[in-house]
């Protein structure tokens, strides 16, 4: 339940990143506790919510995890259009999904929203005698570009609670007080739902 006196704050949060970089992974972690070794791959997006509950605020996430093909790119406006978080994953393993991580951040700077809480995810930080990227270049890049960042692993859950914690924190930071009548639960909510093209 929300702690009384508590402020609410629903917050649309959106994953963005190349195909493979283990987005719904992450949010599978996070909401379920889970991991497929053959996570199938999203068609679309998917969305899921999930709530948290801080000392400062109960937040509670409205998730929209995109496909990352490129023939997907031109949907993907809808889903960070009025977003108050984004996570954008590349694969540590993968310089190609890097480059690619650093494109969507430039397009999320160019929407202009000064209030965006970015998170750069470095995932499969399992994977580490396969590195390609290395962890001081992209929190460099990321300090450079207003964001926090951080290495996860859906595979051995490393960080994944303490990204969305941050992220909370920082919404919690921003945002102002607001009263609201609705009641929450600590229940995780699984709505998933395909979107677009089902294949
Ligand atoms: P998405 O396309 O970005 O949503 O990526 P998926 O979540 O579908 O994951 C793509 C593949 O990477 C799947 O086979 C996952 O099992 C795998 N994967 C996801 N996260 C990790 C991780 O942290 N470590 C490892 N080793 N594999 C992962």
């Amino acid at each position: 339940m929300a702690r009384p006196g508590n402020k609410i704050i629903q917050a649309k949060l959106v994953l963005l990143g190349d195909m493979g970089t283990g987005k719904t992974s992450l949010v599978l972690r996070f909401i379920k506790g889970q991991f497929y070794d053959h996570q199938e791959p999203t068609i679309g997006a998917a969305f899921f919510t999930q709530i948290l509950s801080l000392t400062e605020a109960t937040v509670k996430f409205d998730i929209w995890d995109t496909a990352g093909q490129e023939r997907y790119h031109s949907l993907a406006p809808m889903y960070y259009r009025g977003a108050a978080a984004a996570i954008v994953v590349y694969d540590i393993s993968s310089m190609d999904t890097f480059i690619r991580a650093k494109k969507w951040v430039q397009e999320l700077q160019r929407q202009g929203n000064q209030n965006l809480v970015m998170a750069l995810v470095g995932n499969k930080s399992d994977l580490r005698s396969h590195r390609e990227v290395e962890a001081e270049e992209a929190e460099q890049f990321a300090q450079e570009s207003g964001m926090f960042h951080k290495e996860t692993s859906a595979k051995t859950a490393q960080n994944i609670n303490d990204l969305f914690y941050d992220i909370a924190k920082r919404l919690a930071r921003i945002n102002p007080p607001r009263s609201s009548g609705i009641t929450l639960n600590h229940e995780t909510q699984d709505k998933r739902k395909r979107f677009c093209c089902l294949g």
